[in-house]
């Protein structure tokens, strides 16, 4: 018997399920699409895809695997054409099919159409028993595939693609950002409370869309500005046409989104991951009187946050784990042929670093607590005298409705356990989450969502 060891320490974190990427005007976009693609790839490691406009036609390559796994250099030279739009997917155990990953290529009313979704909608099984009623046939379990279907009912008279999108996405509730390609159009739509962010950028000849800023970043690609919450943006031969035909709401940024999810180097809702990452390390340790030696991180998720905790505690940071990068995804843990090697497969600590010390553990955040349980009985297993684990976010008691895959709420620990009982079960000395007031101290706590640690979901 063997178990994919992959699962078993993703599925202790919140993920983001999706990445979306277009670039507009350049020769080879398709190729500058896998780029972005590549930059992307934090967001979803199960499946990615590329659409083109090839001069005749949409056409698309997609395949389960990494980036860098699915596309190879035949693919990205029959991609050809000056349009195109990516898809990275995260998906749920059970639900990692080819069919699933986008981009959607539909031939509907308006014509050929290409469609990258990040986000969830909240009404997605509603909108499609609907349109099963009336005799539409989906072909993914992807709730993405209810706009296309949608759009092609919604067509107006003057402007029937951006009637039937505006149409379209008003029926739509939860959270949705989309990248979207005609023959000649690369639009881009951010839902009203703005949950997941996409950002535009600008190439010699062209622009591009994206989830965030590291993809520009990659293609030398000049960021122009965020797409606002409710913004409509279609770019084509006539430049940059941008709409707001929905009416506004407050935003409602995720504030996963700095926690975790997007990469350190990324510019979001208008800051630097990379800064307000630190900036809850550093509130972390001003609410915290514990004595330590060293302050370490969990790598790679807790090491912003660490850097920010010791610097605020005058507590010295050191690498005491050690993160084996090349574990890859599909790890096979052979466990009856040898023996269960839990989490040192990916992780382990120095010795002379750890032992005889009282140490601080930073990591992001605790899902379920079997990994930081593994990381604690190692570090104590190294000899560590006490182990403090200080986690940079408030505990996670509430499922996610927006796009974030997270387990069901009886299986978060924070949602069934007082903190406490978290502390012994983990067989940590202390721990600290990082307080919702020091958090909301950092950014402007009206303008983010709350939801998975309050249970305030903004939209239901
Ligand atoms: S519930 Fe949590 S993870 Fe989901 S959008 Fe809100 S802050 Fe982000």
């Amino acid at each position: 018997m063997s178990r994919n060891f992959l699962n078993d320490q993703t599925i202790d974190k919140l993920h983001d399920k999706c990445a979306v990427c277009g670039v507009y005007g350049v020769e080879e976009a398709a190729k500058l699409v896998y780029l972005c693609l590549f930059a992307l790839q934090h967001r979803g490691q199960e499946g990615s895809g590329i659409a083109s406009y090839d001069g005749k036609n949409i056409i698309f390559d997609k395949g389960q695997g990494l980036v860098n796994e699915i596309f190879k250099t035949e693919n990205l030279e029959r991609l050809k054409g000056t349009l195109a739009i990516g898809h990275n997917r995260y998906s749920t155990i059970g639900e990692s099919h080819l069919k699933n990953v986008q981009p959607i290529v539909a031939d509907i009313n308006l014509g050929q159409i290409a469609l990258s979704h990040n986000g969830n909608l909240v009404n997605g099984y509603e909108l499609k028993r609907e349109l099963v009623e009336k005799g539409a046939i989906f072909t993914s379990t992807a709730d993405s595939e209810v706009l296309i279907h949608l759009m092609a009912h919604e067509g107006g008279k003057r402007h029937p693609l951006k009637e039937a999108i505006i149409n379209a996405i008003g029926q739509l509730r939860g959270a949705f950002t989309i990248v979207l390609m005609t023959k000649d159009e690369l639009i881009g739509i951010r839902d009203v409370y703005g949950f997941r962010p996409l950002v535009l950028g600008s190439l010699k000849n062209g622009f591009v869309l994206a989830s965030e800023t590291v993809a520009l970043d990659l293609i030398d690609a000049k960021f122009i500005r965020e797409i606002s919450p409710g913004e409509l943006i279609i770019i084509g031969k006539n430049g940059i046409e941008s709409i707001f035909p929905f009416e506004r709401e407050e935003p409602k940024f995720c504030v996963f989104e700095y926690i975790y999810f997007a990469r350190p180097d990324s510019f979001i809702f208008n800051n630097f991951v990379y800064d307000v990452r630190k900036l809850f390390g550093k509130k972390l340790a001003y609410q915290d009187e514990v004595e330590a030696d060293i302050v370490i991180p969990v790598p790679d998720s807790g090491i912003i946050a660490a850097l920010g905790y010791a610097e605020a505690s005058g507590i010295p940071m050191e690498m005491g784990i050690i993160r084996n990068h090349y574990i890859g995804r599909t790890f096979i843990e052979p466990t009856n042929a040898i023996r269960h090697f839990g989490v040192k497969l990916k992780l382990n600590a120095i010795k002379s670093i750890i032992k005889d010390k009282s140490i601080i553990v930073v990591d992001d955040s605790i899902v379920r607590g079997t990994t930081s349980r593994k990381i604690v009985k190692m570090l104590k297993n190294t000899g560590a005298k006490k182990v403090h684990m200080r986690i940079s976010s408030p505990p996670v008691m509430f499922p996610c409705l927006y796009g974030i895959d997270t387990p069901n709420r009886k299986e978060l620990i924070a949602a069934t356990h007082s903190i406490e009982e978290i502390r012994k079960y983990l067989g940590a000395d202390t721990l600290e989450y990082l307080k919702l007031e020091n958090l909301f101290s950092c950014v402007n706590s009206k303008q983010f969502c709350e939801a998975c640690f309050t249970g305030k979901y903004p939209i239901l």
